[in-house]
Order: C-alpha cells, then structure tokens, then sequence
C-alpha cells in the first residue's frame, strides 16, 4: 500500500489530507498549518507526468529523484508511452516504492506500430497496483507521426481499456480536438474515474469542452514560453482549482523562465516548483494554495493512498 501522508512530512500534512479526511480534526489543522508556515518548508508536490524511463536519465536517475524530493515533490507518476516505455516505467517504479506509479498507454505517434498483441501486453500491464490510468494515449495531428485513422483506432481501444479496468486516462491532444472530443465523449460515460488532458495547450473553447467533460487539466511549463504559452497564462484562471494539475514532462518542456538557466536542455522533475511559481502568479492564489490544492486533486484523480508498489 501507498501511504501518502507517510511522504508528507508531519508538519505539512494536514492541509493535503484535510480534502480526503472529512474527520480530521479542524484544530489539529490549524496548528500544523501554522506550524508549516514558520518552518516555510516547500508545499507538498506532485509531478503528474514525467518520462523519467527516456534515456537521457539513464546515468543519473537516482540524483534525479533525489533533486525532486528536495524541491519537496512527494509522488511522481511516470509517464508509459509505449510497450516498451511502459515496461521501463514499471522497472523504475519498483525500485522506489511509494513514490513513483506510472500510466500504461500508447501514444499516438507510436500508434502505427502497435499491434493487438502490444495492446493486449499493455491490458495486462494496466492492472498492475502501480499503474494509475491508462495512457499517454490520444491524437496528435500536429506531427501526424501515424496515419490519422490508425491513431483513432488505437485511442479508442485504450478508452475501452479504461472502462474495463475502471482507471482514469492520461490523454494527449495536439491539433485534434474536433476529432478527439467526440471520441472522448462517446466513452465519458464509461469512463468512470475520468482522466487529465495532460499538457494541454490548447485555446479557451477546448479548454471549456474539456471542463464540460468534468475532466482534469495538466499544466506543464508551456505556460513559461513567452513564445507560445501566451494564451495559457492568460486562461489558467479559467481553470477551477479543483481540476488543475501540475506537471513537467521531463525531459520535454524545460521552463524558459528558469533563472539562472540551466547549463543543460533537460527538463527534470525538479523543476515543477517553476511551473507552480508561473501558475500562481496568473491566478492570484499563492503558490501553497496551488500546490496543495493541485497535490490533492492528483491523489484524488489517481487514487494515490490506495494504489500499491507493483
Ligand atoms: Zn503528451
């Protein structure tokens, strides 16, 4: 069993578990809330997506996780983008424990070499205790990296995975939403744990339809690319702060925000407090309030306290 308030530490506890804990004492509450202010310890975090099986951690992967839990990162979920990535992800998970799970999926640039055979590996690895949804898995028209039908074919049979095993989805959308909200919609019924449109980047009407659907918005350091990320600063207060989730997609996305910039293009884990920073600072909530509340959601939507080390 995962016991998140064991990776809390005390002090910062009872505000993250005050949302799942109807019974937690109010007082209790308030003293180690005070408490955790005058420490001025980081607010719990959790990196909702990140590809920590890429080969560019390979060499430092220990250093790496243990940056993230400096930064004050309790759990992080590793992203499965493929059989094989998938099945790397379950080797790091099981060497930490408690502190990573992972997704089980197919992206859509790996759709057109994905087999039934693949996706029946993929079925049975998503069963797995540590495995927290289903995905990466969608539709990217941007890149177009398998043939558009193939992609659909593929989401769809991972949506119908979902529904079986009753966890939630990882999806990615890039350039597709007029394709992909309709498929999404036909299974959201179905799908009884939802999911996180994970890296979204999309404009303010794909946003709503996505919110309409009741689902999760994951925010990465796109929103720190004065370049293209724009319009994500000026809409993430649309986002209600019960849906929103902070992730990197490291080794993807390195903030450009960083300051002084890294020596080195990877994105890490450790990094997610820039994200939170960004995000705080477009909604007006303070960057405690953003990270507890979106930890919260994270062990909500993933049921975190309940999923186990393998
Ligand atoms: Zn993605």
């Amino acid at each position: 069993m995962l016991v998140l308030s064991a990776l809390i530490p005390v002090n910062q506890r009872s505000e993250t578990e005050s949302q799942f804990d109807a019974g937690h004492e109010k007082q209790a509450q308030r003293f180690a809330m005070s408490e955790a202010m005058t420490l001025n310890s980081p607010p719990p975090l959790i990196d909702i997506g990140a590809n920590l099986g890429h080969e560019s951690f390979v060499h430092d992967l220990d250093v790496v996780i243990q940056h993230a839990r400096d930064v004050g990162i309790v759990h992080m979920i590793v992203t499965g983008t493929s059989l094989h990535a998938t099945q790397r992800a379950q080797e790091i998970a099981e060497q930490h424990p408690g502190f990573l799970s992972i997704t089980a999926g197919i992206h859509p640039h790996e759709a057109s070499t994905c087999s039934q055979e693949v996706l029946a590996q993929i079925g049975a690895l998503a069963r797995c205790g540590n495995v927290v949804a289903v995905g990466e898995t969608g539709l990217d028209f941007n890149r177009d990296f398998s043939p558009r039908p193939m992609q659909e074919e593929i989401f769809q049979q991972q949506l119908q995975l979902a529904c079986e095993i009753g966890k939630p989805v990882f999806l990615h959308q890039r350039d597709a939403h007029s394709r992909f909200l309709p498929i999404l919609k036909n299974f959201r019924d179905q799908l009884a744990r939802g999911g996180v449109v994970h890296c979204f980047t999309g404009e303010r009407d794909e946003l709503y339809d996505y919110l309409d659907l009741d689902m999760y918005i994951g925010i990465t350091g796109w929103i720190c690319d004065e370049r293209r990320g724009q319009h994500l600063l000026e809409m993430v207060a649309d986002i209600p702060p019960e849906r929103l989730l902070l992730e990197t997609d490291a080794p993807y996305l390195l903030p450009r925000t960083l300051r002084p910039r890294p020596k080195s293009r990877r994105n890490e884990p450790r990094f997610l407090p820039e994200v939170l920073r960004t995000v705080a600072m477009a909604t007006g909530r303070t960057e405690r309030e953003v990270a507890l509340s979106s930890t919260a959601n994270a062990q909500r939507l993933f049921d975190l306290d309940n999923c186990q080390s393998s």
